[in-house]
């Protein structure tokens, strides 16, 4: 099946087809690295291991893998050196405050400072978070969300209105640090295991990443006052990038307890299936298309890939919701859209939007963003438009 390349792009957070060029553009021989630590060929091995395809990277034992895990970010954040382009038997050096971010000498740690002292608090939390990611694999994360919901979803409209109904949150959180398996990561992780309040709060970070798609989806519903219960509705999930799609489930969504709502998530490039299911009417024309960090701003290449998707939900008048990284891609979605002249909704900061910083790997120091951190809406062309 063809793919859409979905990913951020050039300097954003995940590493793709683009990702490992932009890696290899602020870190020379970087995604060598990567894929000789995880003992693999080349990107489309390493790509089919992300999205679950291959079996994963047979290590000896836990505290391997995440040794190999570390040594792809070991580099001179300064001036990018690699460990094996150091003279003689000389060592990178781990930042103390974050312990996160390597350095060759003291000189370039010194002059690295200013950059890196707007970012070194919460790089100390990402890489915390970066370990505790582990626990999605091993099925601890994400927690079960137990409650009902007390509130209307008219009435749930951010993050403090569903905090308010999650009496069982903090017993929750709290029993998934005295697992068995985070005690097998602190054992194997090569760093002390953080203090109770630092990890429960990272714990959080991880579920909020989790949480923030669900919630953001039922967000978009109210935007477009799509109600379940009025009429049975199709929602699409397109282009999803990497992180949406690395252990998703449909019964992810069961924490909305939407009912009639008939979900289904599409990894091809969505004309294609518009053209071969929907036209054909071999599958339900959707009541709303949602799409997560489908980054068709990032660069030409992945415009293009979009650009029939983009146009038939104007046309065709779906109701139509993106989320960003951050303001800056939102303001470049945003110019994309006026100039396909849609009628644009809402756009701006998103209530559900991740707690989780995310760094982006070869350049640490770049302002650190959030999974689904804005918005935008669109649906139809814009009043007064001409036909296309
Ligand atoms: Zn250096
Ligand atoms: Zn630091």
């Amino acid at each position: 099946m063809a793919t859409q390349s979905p990913a951020p792009g050039t300097g954003s957070v995940y590493s793709n087809h683009t990702g490992f060029h932009s890696l290899d553009s602020n870190v020379p021989g970087l995604s060598q690295v990567i894929l000789d630590q995880l003992n693999m060929s080349d990107y489309e091995e390493y790509r089919a291991a992300i999205e679950g395809k291959a079996k994963g990277v047979p290590f000896k034992d836990y505290k391997e893998m995440f040794r190999k895990m570390e040594e792809t970010f070991k580099f001179c954040t300064g001036c990018s050196k690699l460990p094996q382009n150091l003279p003689g038997t000389e060592t990178l050096k781990r930042c103390a405050k974050c312990i996160n971010v390597y350095y060759c000498s003291k000189a370039c740690q010194k002059d690295d400072w200013p950059g890196h002292k707007l970012v070194c608090m919460k790089l100390r939390l990402v890489a915390i978070d970066r370990l505790v990611e582990w626990l999605m694999f091993t099925g601890d994360l994400p927690l079960p969300t137990e409650e009902q919901w007390s509130k209307p979803s008219t009435e749930v409209r951010s993050w403090e209105d569903w905090l308010a109904m999650q009496i069982g949150l903090d017993a929750r959180l709290d029993a998934c640090l005295t697992s068995g398996n985070m005690e097998t990561l602190w054992s194997s992780a090569g760093r002390p295991r953080p203090e109770t309040d630092d990890l429960r709060d990272s714990v959080w970070r991880v579920q909020s990443e989790f949480l923030s798609r669900v919630l953001t989806l039922g967000d978009a519903l109210q935007r477009f006052n799509l109600d379940p219960r009025t009429k049975p509705l199709t929602v699409h999930l397109v282009g999803a990038s990497l992180n949406e799609t690395m252990g998703a489930r449909l019964t992810d969504y069961d924490e909305l307890n939407l009912g009639r709502v008939y979900l289904s998530a599409y990894k091809g490039l969505y004309h294609q299936f518009w053209e071969e299911l929907v036209e054909t009417k071999e599958a339900a024309r959707p009541d709303l298309v949602v799409g997560f960090h489908p980054g068709f701003h990032a660069n030409p290449g992945l415009l293009k890939g979009w650009m029939p998707t983009l146009l038939l939900l104007r046309d065709f008048n779906i109701p139509a919701f993106f989320t960003v990284f951050s303001e800056a891609e939102l303001k470049a979605s945003l110019c994309i859209v006026q100039e396909l002249e849609m009628n644009l909704l809402a756009s701006g900061p998103n209530p559900f939007s991740s707690h989780k910083p995310e760094q982006v790997q070869s350049c640490p120091n770049k302002p650190l963003v959030y999974c689904h951190s804005q918005f935008l809406c669109y649906q139809g062309p814009l009043l007064g438009a001409p036909d296309s």
